[in-house]
């Protein structure tokens, strides 16, 4: 299991044995959490770090939490989740054609990993692409943290990088004949205030639904 991240090993492994009061009768994942999904995806999503008492908890990306509850609703309008809702993960959930990652494995404090731990953390992605680039189609990146992670792990891939554009939301870049759309993330911060809105994800997951051709 991966060790290299000595404030980000310290905080999944405390969360994990404190927990939070409501989940004190479960057991806590407190490990790196692998990407989900579909092993050769036409759809990418790229998040940013797994959330301390959501996937730290259900070992799953996304899972038992508000931000994730938006995501799969979106998935699942779009026909890319057999089921509108992801619990824990045993709960059934499949994705068709899409798999969901992110450029740190584990969960930082406060939700915001620092360019070093970004930076240890790239290998896994970086082979993660090498692995699934060749049937991919689309990529969703869900806001700026993991943009500028994914665009800096291209060359580090062994994909052409193409020049840097900024994150916005609905920005579009062609990436070796990929397209990789910018969507704010999912974030209770970003949902609860209105900047996200059901409508507007479900425009960028829809695109990518029509770029895949899923
Ligand atoms: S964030 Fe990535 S590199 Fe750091 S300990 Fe977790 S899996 Fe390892």
């Amino acid at each position: 299991m991966c060790r290299a991240c000595p404030r980000l090993v310290g905080w999944r492994e405390e969360v994990a044995g404190t927990k939070r009061r409501s989940f004190q009768d479960q057991e806590y994942w407190g490990r790196p959490v692998p990407a989900f999904g579909a092993d050769q995806p036409r759809v990418l999503i790229v998040g940013l770090a797994p959330a301390a008492h959501g996937a730290n908890r259900t070992g799953r990306m996304f899972t038992g939490d508000r931000s994730g509850d938006w995501l799969y609703a979106a998935l699942h309008r779009a026909g890319l989740a057999n089921q509108p809702t992801s619990v824990h993960a045993g709960d059934g959930l499949e994705l068709r054609g899409t798999r969901i990652t992110a450029p740190v494995h584990c969960a930082p404090p406060a939700n915001k990993p620092t360019p070093s731990e970004r930076d240890t953390c790239q290998p896994w992605l970086a082979r993660e692409l090498q692995i699934v680039w060749p049937g991919l189609r689309a990529v969703v990146v869900l806001g700026a943290f993991g943009w500028e992670a994914f665009f800096r792990t291209l060359a580090a891939a062994g994909i052409p990088t193409p020049q840097k554009v900024a994150f916005a939301h609905g920005a579009e870049v062609d990436v070796d004949g990929r397209i990789v759309i910018g969507c704010y993330h999912v974030s209770q911060q970003n949902t609860f205030t209105g900047r996200l809105t059901e409508a507007m994800l479900d425009e960028v997951i829809t695109r990518a639904v029509s770029v895949a051709r899923l």
